[in-house]
């Protein structure tokens, strides 16, 4: 997969687990939930008596705004998710119903993605003779990378987009995803209203692999860290007259706020030609993900990548010609890692 091996980390093979699933339920997102709630200090061993209730739980706290967290028809675990949630089943039943029913697939798939298994593991599975997984040394090695803060909320995000989606459903022409500036959240329209999806920064995050999109300073989607990202216009604001929908996530990037608003910042400049290849690039990881970012990118932009790439050039000539007559590139912080 370009996206793991242009920075083969293992925070990035595990964003590949997140990002670029085909999903046909959100059992990854709660696997990998409770797998963020595991203590550090315990056993490397992970008996499904105790993943079950915290996979669960995250199961749980979803459906209550989405009730839709799988695309078949019946599922027994989420029948008694929902039955424990309306207070119908007590807690022991539901543990027990998950420990039997809910990880079929998903933990035999967790490390699957374009149907193909990666080549670096997380857990091994150890169910037929230790009732449970044992969590490996990548996934402890994980949690102490600089980027291990950034994965909870990526995996949050990415978690509300897909099953937003799924609420979306009927017509996926129609599905578009929007960027609130005010909130600095994404949102999308069913019957003239408004529903509030999720944060763009969570959301843009891991297709950037958690660093500045211009100049590749590791950045934060952690409120109230120092590296804290900026969500920033690609073609910036001023070209709205000359470029359409320059709210649209296909012109959303995350930068430093050294690039953003510092003093060789890039304010009302266009990034260089250059940094304009780099979107387009990202674009396509927005196209490699499915639901729903796939969807809009397509309708804002092009159905192919021949087409995007033509939009994007269109766009940012654009700009340069009518509005921008300003070039832009920061020197690059970090080696290119997308
Ligand atoms: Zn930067």
């Amino acid at each position: 997969m370009q996206f793991i091996q242009a920075d083969p980390t293992l925070e990035n093979y595990w964003r590949g687990i997140i990002l670029f699933g085909r999903n046909v339920a959100s059992y990854k997102f709660a696997l990998a939930h409770a797998l963020y709630d595991v203590p550090r200090s315990g056993s490397d061993l992970i008996l499904l008596d105790d993943l079950a209730l915290h996979f669960s739980q995250h199961l749980c706290r979803h459906l209550v705004d989405a009730p839709k967290q799988i695309t078949s028809q019946n599922s027994q675990f989420i029948d008694a998710c929902k039955r424990f949630n309306a207070g119908e089943i007590d807690q022991d039943t539901l543990m027990e119903i998950t420990v039997r029913r809910g990880f079929n697939n998903v933990i035999d798939a967790f490390h699957t993605v374009n149907q193909a298994p990666i080549d670096k593991r997380f857990f091994l599975d150890e169910r037929k003779t230790s009732k449970g997984i044992r969590l490996t040394d990548n996934f402890y090695y994980l949690t102490e990378r600089q980027q291990y803060r950034n994965l909870m909320p990526e995996t949050e995000a990415r978690w509300n987009l897909v099953e937003q989606g799924w609420a979306m459903g009927v017509s996926r022409s129609l599905i578009a995803v929007e960027y609130d500036l005010g909130s600095q959240l994404l949102f999308s329209r069913q019957n003239q209203r408004r529903i509030t999806i999720t944060s763009c920064r969570d959301s843009l995050n891991g297709y950037q692999k958690g660093h500045c999109f211009y100049c590749y300073a590791p950045i934060s989607v952690v409120s109230g860290e120092d590296a804290l990202a900026d969500v920033d216009h690609f073609i910036p604001w001023k070209a709205q007259g000359a470029v359409t929908n320059l709210h649209g996530v296909w012109n959303l990037v995350l930068a430093c706020q050294c690039c953003n608003r510092g003093e060789q910042g890039k304010f009302a400049r266009l990034p260089s030609a250059k940094l304009l290849q780099r979107l387009h690039n990202r674009n396509e990881y927005f196209i490699n993900s499915h639901l729903p970012l796939r969807e809009t990118l397509i309708r804002q932009t092009g159905k192919t990548a021949t087409a995007r790439g033509s939009f994007l050039s269109q766009s940012w000539n654009a700009a340069l010609t009518n509005v921008i007559f300003h070039q832009w590139e920061p020197p690059a912080a970090g080696p290119e890692r997308f």
